[in-house]
């Protein structure tokens, strides 16, 4: 399999675009063309083994192949259930991808493309004896998952940048208690101030003589691919069960977890309708009704993770439906304000028992706000993109519950001690922190 950059100037095997994320001439890698599965032959007993049946194709060919099947053990070690819920007629269901050890969907993604990049490692210190730097700026989920999931990995470390006072105190804990090959650096300004001081270090030569720099960000498709996996292990479970193909509704910012749906679906998964639910941040709801693609700066919103006014992936949503036409057949979006959020929260308590984050929340809202008839016809799956207690600071008051009951995976994070280095903006500061680091 070849991958193509969305910019159309560079092509790269799966390892390149892995280990580059960007593509050189600055687009983003995709798959020169999706792979056709016969879902009916698909194994969905676990999620390794279906993932590593799903993700061959992708493969194909490269020093990876073999590996692939103890790569989707290592990084898919955690359930991700289809749980339904209690409506009239049944049809509703909720996907929890948050059982990771960052409680949020991210795990999937960080954890894969690093069991990837420890296997490809050695080959490509042959030559070089440093160690990767990966580092990734963060403002808020990302950083955590990348952590995690990088934490103890031989032949790599991974620097986290985050704004201070900008973060939860629950995710700035999750960024800050790790030893070994992760460092924590609060940076003094914004989330766009992280991410100025990653690019200048990447592209400052004095520092890349002595560093060798690697990214995680989600923009590497190492980190969609797997994302595919739950999506088609979801739908291919209801199918068997019910005979009938579910819609999903996604909570959307980047369009990295719609964007693997989209995918799953185009490989031949049985998902029906893609629905995505944003926040207040229109501007993928404003390019499907008018075709006029603007970005715009983001605005805060309670669904913090979903702030985003240029998602990253639309350049690979408008490669693989170049045509606006087909383009708006394939995806509907919903934007979600605040106090809609609130509200949902709330009654989803009431009627269900049960708790989303603020992220979640998006989605049952539009679920609830679908036209009637086609509400109640269809089997409707919503993504649950990260577990309520990572954002018990907005959700306990809505529901006044006093403490959240919070899963053992981030229980035991919370437990351990924190350390961080503060910083400013400037480049020079980073640079000697990372020269420290070498000692
Ligand atoms: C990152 C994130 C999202 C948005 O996902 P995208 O892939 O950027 O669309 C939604 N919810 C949570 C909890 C997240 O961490």
């Amino acid at each position: 399999m070849l991958y193509l950059s969305t910019q159309g100037g560079h092509e790269s095997d799966i390892v390149g675009a892995l280990m580059q994320g960007l593509s050189p001439d600055g687009g983003l890698y995709v798959p020169e063309e999706l792979p056709s599965i016969d879902s009916r032959q698909l194994n969905s007993e676990t999620i390794p083994s279906f993932a590593a049946d799903l993700l061959s194709p992708f493969f194909e060919n490269s020093s990876l192949s073999p590996v692939l099947g103890e790569i989707c053990r290592d990084a898919l070690n955690f359930p991700i259930p289809l749980r339904s819920l209690e409506t009239k007629n049944g049809n509703l269901a909720v996907l929890e991808v948050f059982h990771g050890p960052t409680a949020a969907f991210k795990d999937v993604g960080a954890r894969f493309l690093a069991a990837c990049m420890e296997k490809i490692l050695p080959e490509f210190s042959i030559s070089d004896a440093r160690p990767v730097t990966i580092l990734v700026a963060t403002s808020g989920d990302t950083g955590g998952a990348v952590a995690s999931a990088f934490h103890r990995r031989t032949g790599v470390r991974v620097g986290v940048l985050f704004p201070k006072d900008q973060v939860s105190p629950r995710q700035k804990h999750q960024l800050t208690c790790w030893d070994g090959n992760i460092r924590s650096f609060e940076v003094d300004g914004s989330f766009d101030d992280c991410q100025a001081l990653v690019k200048a270090a990447f592209t400052n030569p004095e520092l890349n003589r002595v560093h060798r720099f690697s990214a995680a960000n989600s923009i590497n498709i190492g980190r969609l691919l797997p994302q595919a996996v739950y999506h088609g292990i979801a739908s291919l479970q209801y199918w068997r069960t019910h005979g009938s193909r579910p819609n999903f509704i996604v909570p959307t910012g980047n369009l990295g977890n719609a964007m693997a749906c989209i995918w799953a679906k185009g490989m031949g998964m049985p998902i029906g309708d893609i629905v995505l639910a944003t926040n207040s941040n229109r501007t993928i709801t404003d390019f499907l009704a008018t075709g006029h693609y603007e970005t715009r700066p983001s605005i805060r919103t309670l669904a913090s993770a979903m702030d985003v006014g240029a998602p990253s992936n639309m350049e690979r949503l408008r490669h693989l439906f170049p045509d606006f036409g087909s383009l708006r057949t394939a995806v509907e979006c919903y934007p979600v304000h605040d106090q809609a959020i609130r509200s949902q929260i709330a009654k989803d308590y009431s009627r269900f028992g049960r708790l989303w984050c603020p992220h979640t929340a998006t989605g049952f809202w539009v679920y609830d706000n679908l036209p009637e008839s086609r509400r109640l016809d269809k089997a409707w799956i919503v993504v649950a993109t990260a577990h309520p207690a990572k954002f018990n600071n907005i959700v306990q008051g809505i529901v006044n519950l006093q403490e959240i009951e919070i899963p053992p995976s981030l229980a035991s994070l919370l437990e351990l001690p924190v350390q961080f280095e503060s910083l400013g903006t400037e480049l020079g500061a980073f640079g000697e922190a990372l020269a420290r680091w070498d000692n």
